[in-house]
Formats: structure tokens, sequence, C-alpha cells
């Protein structure tokens, strides 16, 4: 492919895009494809020879596309948002066409002054405290990992990252709550801090975090010999987008001079919003925090916004400095290879600044705070069908329900348990049934032993009549299984 051939097929494809996103709800959301069978369909060998790009386009088009599940659609509405937008998009461009690794200064001096300015910017934006700097990473997994390394070298000073493990002469123990990510956990198995070191403590009838449960386990901690070390918190869990009260956590923190990280992935979002930051109160003492612009603010996957509080310390974690890696600069500029766990980074920070500066910041909260309005809208009329249910608050713009026939009936106590499995597996079909015709995407999860239906309203270029076909699809399948 030389110039000329690409600048022709560039335009094909951008076309391709636009023609894509105008007609996207025309597609299914998910494939209709068995295990195997996109894999059968692709040649056994790599090509001898070059292919000329009209067939590699046109097997993107035949072979991969009705494979995808369309993330972008307005009706995908399970896990979480990974949106994306058009200026994101057209930053992903001008990035893979400047194609620079962004380890250090030098390596790109714009990528980095730029990702210290926006990070700035989102600092202040979702009111942060001033003493916090941020530094974008890939994923909350990364993220979170990075800040338990942090709490780990706080606590034994540089010990484990000197000597390893073997210096240590009690366990550290990392304390979250039993909604937590599952990344958490996977994190602290790599951080070496041990499954069998994180604390799940117990929730209240909300699933956000008993910080009185907290407080006890941390006693007993200290009383069995163990290290407290670390606190994770969630603002927004996955299941439910819970919030732990973080008033509460940190003060614990604070007395009990442990580290405090905020898991607010998914909902850090909404702290755009003034009137959702109650969510944040306690934030002065907090350590590290963590949301992705990746998931609900229209920002292409990956890009984590992980803030700290002590940057010497972070860099004091993670630096390294081999003879090669050495420049007449390091001690006057950010070298943001240091600031986390991979030596290589991709120029994330060119999205960021595409998001913010075409939507401005009034038309990002317009677009989230619409989110919001119409999550409640679909909310009552949950709350008034008789055989419908909530299974849990929406603080944000996840609803959590079930098809619940006696919703409205008092059940006897020993026929609880057979009706709450009847209840259950009903619930598993019509979440099949849904999936399976493709026409919007849930997903679900389990509260209490419930099998809950998980619907989320953050998709970039969602509408309000979207939210309520897909309500009024979901309600009609329940109703035709009853
Ligand atoms: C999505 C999510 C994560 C994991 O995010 P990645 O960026 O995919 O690693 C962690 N915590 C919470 C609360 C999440 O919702």
């Amino acid at each position: 492919m030389d110039n000329k051939n690409f600048r022709e097929k560039a335009h094909e494809l951008v076309d391709w895009i636009a023609d894509y996103y105008e007609e996207i709800r025309d597609y299914p959301v998910k494939p209709d494809v068995e295990p195997g069978e996109i894999l059968a369909s692709l040649p056994d060998e790599p090509p001898r020879n070059g292919e000329p790009f009209d067939q590699l386009f046109s097997d993107f088009k035949n072979a991969i596309v009705p494979g995808m599940t369309h993330w972008q659609h307005p009706r995908f509405m399970g896990y979480f948002p990974a949106n994306t937008s058009y200026p994101s998009l057209l930053a992903e461009f001008l990035t893979a066409g400047l194609g620079a690794q962004c380890m250090s200064w030098l390596t790109s001096p714009a990528a980095t002054e730029l990702e210290e300015q926006v990070m700035e910017w989102l600092r202040r934006m979702i009111d942060l405290p001033e003493d916090m700097e941020g530094v974008i990473q890939d994923t909350a997994s990364t993220s979170t990992l990075v800040a338990l390394l942090m709490a780990r070298e706080k606590v034994s000073n540089f010990d484990i990252n000197e000597n390893g493990y073997d210096s240590l002469e009690s366990p550290l123990v990392i304390y979250t709550s039993e909604q937590t990510h599952s990344s958490i956990e996977k994190d602290a198995k790599i951080a070496g801090f041990g499954r069998r070191n994180v604390r799940k403590v117990g929730v209240d009838g909300n699933y956000a975090m008993d910080a009185n449960q907290l407080q006890s386990a941390i006693r007993e901690d200290r009383h069995r010999g163990n290290t407290p070390c670390c606190v994770v918190a969630t603002l927004g869990t996955t299941g439910s987008t819970a919030i732990d009260p973080l008033d509460n956590i940190s003060r614990i923190c604070q007395e009990e001079g442990l580290w405090l990280h905020v898991d607010a992935a998914f909902a850090g979002t909404a702290l755009l919003l003034p009137e959702k930051r109650d969510m944040i109160q306690g934030i002065e003492s907090v350590d590290s925090f963590v949301f992705n612009p990746h998931k609900w603010m229209f920002t292409n996957f990956d890009c984590s916004a992980f803030f700290v509080k002590d940057t010497d310390h972070l860099r004091r974690v993670f630096s390294i400095l081999p003879e090669y890696l050495k420049t007449g600069e390091d001690d006057n500029v950010k070298n943001y290879r240091d600031w986390g766990i991979q030596l290589g980074r991709r120029f994330r920070a060119l999205k960021l600044w595409f998001v913010i500066r075409s939507f401005g910041v009034e038309g990002l909260r317009r677009r989230i705070r619409d989110h919001l309005e119409w999550t409640g809208d679909i909310r009552k009329k949950i709350e008034n069908d008789p055989q419908f249910e909530l299974l849990a608050p929406a603080p944000f713009n996840l609803l959590c329900f079930r098809l619940n026939p006696e919703a409205n009936n008092d059940f006897k106590a020993n026929e609880l348990e057979e009706e709450e499995k009847r209840i259950n597996r009903l619930n598993r079909e019509l979440l099949n049934t849904i999936q399976e015709e493709g026409y919007a995407f849930l997903t679900h999860t389990t509260l209490d032993g419930k099998y809950t239906l998980r619907m989320v309203i953050g998709q970039t270029y969602v509408s309000r009549q979207d939210a309520l076909d897909v309500w009024e699809y979901i309600r009609d399948k329940g109703k035709k299984l009853l």
C-alpha cells in the first residue's frame, strides 16, 4: 500500500464508519453465531503474497462485522458501557497516524505536557482536591494495581521492592466490600498480597460497605498480628452501583493509618455534576482514586484516569533509570514511564482533549443528566408495573430489576425458597430470550441470591426513545413468559 492508495482507502473507511453510526439501530446488538463459527470461516494459513486492500475490507464487512457485538449500539445496555464519540474516534485516528510511543518527555514533549494539562482539567471537572495529580493508565485494573503497590511500599517502607516478601513478618491485609470488582482480588494476587489476605467486608441493605464491619475487621487483624495495609472503597459497584460511605471509611483509614484507594471506575463520570458530589465527602484524605473516561465519558477504550496525592511516592515505587533511558531533561520534566507499570505508553491524552473541548464541560454534563433523567423515567415504570420489581436503589443510570409475578404478594415462609428458585429460573429465561433475539443487550448479576437483570442507559448516542423501546420490549417479553 502506498500513500496514494492509503489516502483513497482512508476516505472509504471514514464513509463506512459514518454509515455504520447512522444505521447502527438496524444491526442486531449481539451476533447470532456459534462458538468457533468465525474461526472456522478464516483461512488456516497466512497469505504468501500481499492482498489488495479491497479484499481485506470486504472480508472485514462480510466475515468480521456480522460476528461483532455492537457496543456503540444505543440498545446495548449490558455490563457498563465502553462508549466512544465522534471527536474521540477522530483523535484515535490521529494518534494512530502519529504512532508515537510516549514513555518519556523526550519521546514526545507535547504528549506529556498535554496529558499533564488534560488531567488537571479533569481533576477540576470532578472536583478532586488540589493536591492530587493525575496520570492516564490503560484500565482501572491497572490503576488499582498501581495503588496497591504504592500502599504496599508505604507500609513496608520499600522493603518489598528491595527484598521481596521474605522480609515481611506478618501478612499485609487489604479491605474491600463483598460487592467489590473482581479486579481488586486479581490485583491483590498479582501484587503478592495473596487472595487470603483480602477481607471482603459485609454490606448494608443498599449493597454499600458497612463501615462498622470494616472497623471490626481491622481490629481483629491487628489482634491476630496481621498488618492492615489498604482499603479499597467503591463509588458505583459493578453489580448495582452502590456507593460505599467514603466519609466514614476515610475517617477510619486516617485513624488507623491505612492507605485509601477509591475505585470509581464507572460512576466517577457522574462527579462532573455538582449535585452528585455528596459521594466524595472525605475525599481530602484519599490517597488514590481511579475513574474510567472510557466507560461513560464518551472516550474510546482505553483511558483510565488515575489520581494520586503523593506523586513522589508514586515515582519512587516505579522509577527505573537504566543508562539507555537517561536524558538531559530528567530533572525538569515528567517522565510518565515512572508513573505506572508499563514502559511504553500510548498517546491517550489526545482523545480526552478532543472530547472535553468538543463537548465542553456543560455539554458533557447535559448528556449525563439526560441519562440520569431517562433512567428515572424507566425506574418509575418498573416501580409501577405489578409484575416487575426493582432490586436495588438506582443512584446513577443502572437499573437492577426482575420479573416477579408475585411482586405484590407476601409468600409464606416455607414456600419462599422454592418460589425464589422459580423466579430466578424465570428471569434467566427472560434474559436468554432477549440475548437470543438481539434487539437489545442486557446482562445480569445476582443480588442477595436473586437473579437480577441490569439495564444501563449510558451509550453516547442513546435517546429517551431507545430507553423506552427497550423497557417496553423487556416488559412484553416478560409478560409473554408468564
Ligand atoms: C469496570 C470496572 C472495573 C474494571 O475496569 P477496567 O478498566 O476494565 O479494568 C473496576 N472497578 C469497577 C467498579 C468497575 O466498574
